[in-house]
């Protein structure tokens, strides 16, 4: 995967309305300018590689990048399905998977502005900025460049603190904390490891651990912490040390459905997928998470795009809200339920890979969403860390269930 550009935010924030409030998450747009609709399988998109791209549809392709259509289409539903969010929060990764020689900094900054124009017209009155100040008495954005902890990234990898952005994340927190705000963290490459595939993490081990510690410090003012990267719809819980869930980090699926080429990783497409939260304004606690999302194949076949609700997080695995509480009693029957197991695999590729999650699957997700420390993480896949399935028996029982949601 490339190494993400700036990580951008957009923001009207709404103070005088009143609670709940909305906003948009988004990510990994990835436009690919050159896809194109061409009978030559070789000839789609630059996104493919070499790959030849067979059937390629006019609103894009699981081989390929996003087509301009495909963002377009994105942003507009958004605006239909809630046009007056308070913010959208835009986590980068804007440009096509393709080598660097093949993108001058001409074409990122064209890419990068293209779709930042296409936001502002759909959502005007909303402002831009990288980094933002406090945005109400009670709310704090606190945008991080993660580029910096990336494994490879090598000019910083011999750093204790490059940019000092731990130090300033310290600073920001503590003063935070004394005005008795609170915070969403946002960033691009998440800690912790991805979930498709075993033993792979982002960050090296010694920024990944300071970025625990950061969490473990100051977790009573993080409200949330909202990551993209992945492309996949997961989470990650973060534990105090007597085990008790502090925080939870939202990894958001992405709009371009592009196979990763991750060594490792079986067919790893998604559908293209867009995220709102229901917030309370006052206290910024997440009542509840809702995707949406495109299923691409049948958007070729009619010729037309329909973007639906995937699910609600509240209802697909029974919890109150979105907290951290919440999320770990999610994560709890994840782990030791064969059917809400299924349900979060399914939704982890935005209802693309339907195949079931045999046991293997189960270890590599649940310890990813568990454990963000690289010990923990190893001890978990080792050990008994995973409590073990109920019965394989209620497999299709299970698959029924996804699909009668799915076509709900
Ligand atoms: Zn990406």
């Amino acid at each position: 995967m490339r190494l993400p550009e700036v990580l951008i935010f957009l923001a009207s924030w709404g103070v005088a309305r009143a609670a709940p409030g909305k906003f948009w998450h988004i990510s990994d747009l990835h436009l690919d300018p050159d896809y194109k609709v061409s009978e030559d399988p070789l000839q789609v998109c630059p996104s493919a590689g070499s790959q030849p791209v067979p059937n390629a549809g006019p609103w894009g392709n699981y081989l390929c990048d996003s087509p301009w259509i495909l963002i377009n289409s994105s942003i507009y539903a958004m605006k239909e399905i809630e046009p007056e969010p308070d913010f959208i929060l835009w986590t980068g990764d804007d440009t096509p998977h393709v080598p660097n020689e093949r993108l001058s900094e001409v074409a990122v900054l064209q890419i990068v502005k293209q779709l930042t124009q296409l936001i502002r017209e759909a959502f005007p009155g909303a402002f831009y900025s990288e980094k933002l100040p406090g945005l109400s008495r009670a709310g704090r954005i606190v945008v991080l460049n993660t580029n910096l902890y990336y494994s490879s990234n090598e000019q910083t990898a011999s750093m204790a603190d490059p940019s000092q952005q731990f130090q300033w994340l310290d600073e920001v927190l503590t003063k935070a904390s004394q005005a008795g705000e609170m915070v969403y963290i946002i960033g691009h490459v998440p800690p912790g490891f991805f979930e498709k595939t075993r033993n792979k993490a982002w960050f090296r081990e010694g920024f990944n651990e300071e970025y625990l510690k950061v969490v473990q410090r100051h977790h009573r003012i993080i409200a949330g912490q909202f990551f993209g990267h992945h492309h996949t719809d997961s989470f990650r819980m973060f534990y105090d040390g007597a085990g008790a869930p502090i925080s939870v980090m939202f990894l958001t699926p992405g709009v371009t459905p592009w196979k990763t080429t991750l060594p490792g990783v079986v067919n790893g497409a998604n559908n293209p997928g867009i995220r709102v939260f229901e917030y309370d304004r006052a206290t910024l606690s997440l009542q509840d998470m809702v995707t949406y999302f495109l299923n691409l194949s049948q958007a070729n076949a009619l010729g037309a795009p329909r973007w639906e609700l995937e699910y609600r997080v509240t209802e697909a695995y029974g919890v109150p809200d979105a907290g951290a509480r919440s999320m770990h009693a999610a994560l709890g029957r994840i782990a030791s339920d064969q059917g809400a197991l299924q349900r979060y695999y399914v939704y982890n590729s935005v209802s693309y890979d339907t195949r079931a999650c045999d046991e293997a699957c189960r270890a590599e997700h649940v310890c990813a969403l568990r454990e963000v420390a690289f010990d923990r993480y190893a001890a978990c896949l080792r050990g008994p860390g995973v409590a073990p399935a109920p019965c394989l028996a209620l497999l299709p029982a299970a698959l029924l269930g996804v699909r009668a949601l799915l076509v709900s």
